[in-house]
């Protein structure tokens, strides 16, 4: 038997009177009304279902708030794989964190605060690029490697021919194909050598009135081992052709913890006329594409129509300047990391979730470069070991923490994760643990 007064349902504040207090008040200043007010509907038909108090409404409204409005989790990145292209490749630097915000607002991205005139866009973040490789004439960026290959092929070789050898005719990922890109510029591919050996004779044979310019691509996610053999940039540049060279990490300048990585500044004094990379590889900015090259080449590309479409914007061309102009980046750190200070921390890690009754291993973990480059590479690092069915539970956790599983076990590689941020990762392993693995933890 129910009255008015005793059914619960019939006590169900109002949406307005909920969305009143001052809790949720302050939220939907932060969140919009909407988003609020979803939660409230939610709150009060679980009061009607007699799931929850009316009194208790506003609070389950407050309790089940998003943190935030967007539904990218930030990430601990614990597998060990530098440039995780699945985990938005490389993670800013505090110095780009910073220039982003400053140009999230309006901004002098395209004008000249002392003339009061318009000026070059992005002319800082292009400064930037021209001093950190003076072998370029001419620099400019685009929205990433593949965008600054497009531009650069239909600018020199739309309707026409791009020489390029079998051995290059690489999947960047994906399902992605440089063939493909290229051939939708309405270039026309012309494939010269084999897939293990190709010679600057090869190339020369294919040259005449239909060539637009030869593409050396770098493979970077492979490696071909054996009776190989490629032409060099300085080889091809003496054929008389536009030479485009691919580098696609995003190296600047040698790097000999990279032997193997081709850079700009040695392919452009190879006599390359264009070198294109992406930002957000070893470079350790933001997504970008970089075009690097001859004066009047880059002006070329500069003023082609598609340059407009393939145009970077103001967030990430503050990144690239501060990148470019800042202390080390973090993808930087992360290949240089310490093994006896990544043991350390393991090892700290594995006693602090010993005392907690997680029985945590230390063990040695390769890590890699990822994205696409120097494959083969093994980092030397550590690792904490945990059961296998840890992963899933970090994974959805707060902070979300991606392990690498192998050989039965969860393993979570310090390399990429910076040291402030142990702290966090203990936390997020004892919630795990709390959650989804209490049994096992005693054994
Ligand atoms: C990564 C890569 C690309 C694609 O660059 P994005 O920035 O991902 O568009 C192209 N070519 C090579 C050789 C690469 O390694």
């Amino acid at each position: 038997m129910t009255t008015a007064e005793t059914d619960p349902r019939r006590r169900v504040p109002r949406t307005d009177a909920v969305l009143a207090d001052p809790r949720l008040v302050a939220a939907a200043e932060r969140l919009g009304r909407d988003a609020v007010k979803q939660q409230v509907v939610a709150a009060q038909a679980r009061a009607r279902a007699g799931e929850l108090a009316p009194e208790d409404v506003a609070d389950a409204a407050v309790a089940a708030l998003p943190r935030t409005l967007h539904s990218t989790a930030a990430v601990l990145n614990a597998t060990g794989v530098v440039l995780h292209t699945n985990l938005g490749r490389a993670p800013l630097s505090g110095a780009a964190v910073a220039a982003v915000a400053d140009a999230a607002g309006y901004a002098d991205v395209e004008f000249d605060l002392a003339t009061g005139r318009r000026a070059r866009r992005g002319r800082g973040a292009l400064e930037a690029l021209a001093a950190a490789v003076p072998d370029a004439g001419g620099v400019l960026a685009v929205n990433n490697g593949a965008a600054a290959l497009v531009l650069a092929t239909t600018a020199l070789a739309a309707g026409r021919e791009v020489v390029i050898s079998r051995g290059e005719m690489v999947e960047i990922g994906d399902g992605f194909r440089l063939p493909d890109l290229i051939a939708s510029t309405g270039a026309v591919l012309r494939e010269v050598g084999t897939t293990n050996r190709t010679t600057a004779a090869d190339y020369a044979a294919a040259l005449g009135p239909a060539t637009g310019c030869i593409l050396k691509v770098h493979p970077s996610n492979f490696r071909v081992e054996g009776f190989t053999s490629a032409a060099s940039v300085a080889e091809l540049a003496s054929l008389g052709v536009p030479v485009v060279v691919d580098i696609g990490s995003g190296l600047l300048a040698p790097d000999p913890l990279l032997p193997e990585e081709p850079d700009a500044a040695t392919a452009l004094r190879a006599g390359a006329d264009v070198v294109t990379a992406s930002g957000d590889k070893l470079l350790g900015g933001p997504q970008a594409g970089l075009l690097l090259g001859r004066a009047d080449v880059v002006e070329r590309l500069r003023r082609h129509p598609l340059a407009r479409a393939l145009r970077v914007d103001k967030l990430t061309l503050a990144a690239l300047e501060a990148t470019l102009r800042g202390p080390v980046t973090p993808t930087w750190a992360a290949l240089r990391a310490d093994p006896d200070q990544l043991r350390a921390r393991a090892a700290a890690l594995a006693t602090a979730l010993a005392e907690g009754g997680v029985a945590a291993a230390v063990v040695a973990s390769a890590g890699a470069v990822g994205g696409g480059g120097a494959p083969g590479l093994e980092l030397p690092g550590w690792a904490v070991a945990l059961p296998e069915d840890y992963a899933a539970a970090l994974r959805t956790g707060r902070p979300a923490v991606v392990g690498r599983v192998e050989r039965g076990r969860c393993l979570l590689d310090l390399r990429c994760v910076p040291a402030d941020d142990d702290p966090w990762l203990l936390a997020a392993v004892r919630a795990a643990a709390a959650g989804a693995a209490p049994a096992r933890d005693e054994g």
